[in-house]
């Protein structure tokens, strides 16, 4: 009987690894002879990128793309959304999700494809863009897993539901593609996937984050009003440049003095403007605030705080009461990655990638509109994906070697073909995975 459960053991478990192992070279087959042209395709990309809410070329070619690669494709669904189905007999459905847009930023990599678009912001004020965010792997890892799994449609069973999302910078594109109704038209998912360039690992190496791994995030705008005037005759006015400082300061005590300190909490005021000339008191102040938090109850007790502290300071200063706008359009939602699924999907990317370069990461005060996806109880896991040569990133842990260049910065490049070919390959497994034929 001993002998028996050995043998089982034995060639049981070897004939799972080698049907394991047997997928995984087909798969790395079907990625190996589309790279080149993914690479191109990430060329393509990146030097021609669009602002949020501009995203016409690149919807195009992501809807392009997802025909060539056999999907049924909705366009124009939810702004610049693309909307990708393809059946493949019974079982459940996997949303695999890529963001298109770029950033308002002048490109300085220097690279042969480095953009070199200028346009007009929604302010008619003329900006550089660039793909600094890394939307531009997404959108190649996201077009190779495509043809991966189309081309390997034995190897899985159910649904895929592809979705090129606009406008993830100002965090718009995830509600208005589910707003028009993406999952009652198109059947709410088992399971939503996306993974995020990461500037600061190696390719080959992946992280993520068990449960909470994005912030909360709201835009507050306070108009703080007062009574302009000379500036040599201050008694005669309400200033609101020294009322918007007080404010300022006083707001800082809100994470210093009100929240729970074991409750992370960020409220930074990006933005002050106010006034036209040295001796004109202006009659008021424009300040623009984000607010990261991780909690609902610490969320709602930030925002009141806000709203109290700058009416407060206004009544301190004779001044009227400022009015305060918490964008209901700009709230984005933590990204909570649902454990059970970060379990079994960084299994599958452990075989793929070895375990130790599958790595975990503290949550980010920062925030994406991907939490969204999780409408209506849909697991959802976002992983992070290295994107720098391991030559580069060796060279940054020197000691007094300069950091490597973060996101969102001019100088941000990824290796494209190895970190493109590690998207494709840990994203197919992961969905092959969950997509298993019984
Ligand atoms: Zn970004
Ligand atoms: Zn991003």
């Amino acid at each position: 009987m001993r002998f028996l459960l050995a043998l089982w053991l034995t060639f049981g478990l070897a004939s799972v690894t080698q049907a394991q192992s047997k997928t995984q070279l087909a798969v790395d087959a079907s990625i190996d002879a589309e790279l080149a042209d993914l690479v191109k395709l990430y060329k393509q990309l990146h030097a021609n990128p669009e602002l949020s809410l501009q995203e016409v070329k690149t919807s195009a070619t992501m809807a392009e793309e997802l025909k060539k690669a056999g999907f049924e494709v909705t366009s124009k669904f939810g702004g610049y959304g693309v909307v990708g189905v393809l059946k493949n007999g019974t079982g459940p459905t996997v949303l695999v999700r890529a963001d298109m847009d770029g950033l308002p930023i002048i490109e300085k990599t220097g690279l042969d494809y480095a953009s070199q678009v200028h346009t007009r912001n929604k302010e008619g004020v003329e900006v550089g863009v660039m793909h600094a965010c890394g939307h531009d792997v997404h959108m190649s890892c996201f077009i190779g897993t495509a043809r991966t799994l189309a081309a390997n449609k034995a190897q899985w069973q159910g649904t895929l539901l592809f979705i090129a999302q606009p406008a993830e910078e100002v965090v718009a594109g995830a509600r208005a593609m589910l707003d028009e109704g993406l999952y009652s038209k198109f059947g709410k998912p088992d399971f939503a996937l996306a993974l995020h360039a990461d500037p600061l690992k190696p390719v080959g190496v992946v992280s993520y984050t068990d449960g909470l791994a994005l912030a909360n995030s709201d835009t507050v705008d306070i108009l703080v009003k007062g009574k302009g005037g000379h500036g040599a005759a201050p008694h005669l006015s309400i200033d609101p440049i020294v009322l918007a400082a007080r404010i300022i300061l006083d707001l800082q005590t809100i994470v210093s003095r009100e929240v729970n300190p074991l409750d992370p909490c960020v409220v930074t005021v990006g933005s002050i403007h106010g006034g036209t000339k040295h001796n004109i008191i202006p009659n008021e102040v424009k300040l623009q605030l984000t607010v990261r938090t991780t909690k609902a109850e610490v969320r709602k007790d930030v925002l009141a705080a806000i709203e109290r502290i700058a009416k407060a300071a206004a009544v301190g200063a004779k001044a009227p009461e400022p009015e305060i706008v918490v964008s209901e359009t700009q709230f984005t939602p933590a990204t909570i990655n649902d454990s059970t699924l970060v379990k079994r999907t960084t299994k599958v990317l452990g075989g793929v990638l070895g375990e130790k370069n599958v790595q975990t990461r503290p949550p980010l005060m920062g925030a994406e509109d991907f939490g969204r996806f999780s409408k209506g109880g849909v697991p959802i896991f976002m992983y992070f994906l290295g994107t720098v040569s391991q030559e580069r990133y060796d060279a940054a842990q020197k000691p007094g070697a300069p950091a490597l260049p973060g996101m969102h910065t001019d100088s941000y490049f990824p290796e494209p073909d190895r970190a493109i070919r590690a998207g494709v390959r840990t994203m197919s497994a992961a969905v092959i995975d969950l997509l298993q034929v019984k």
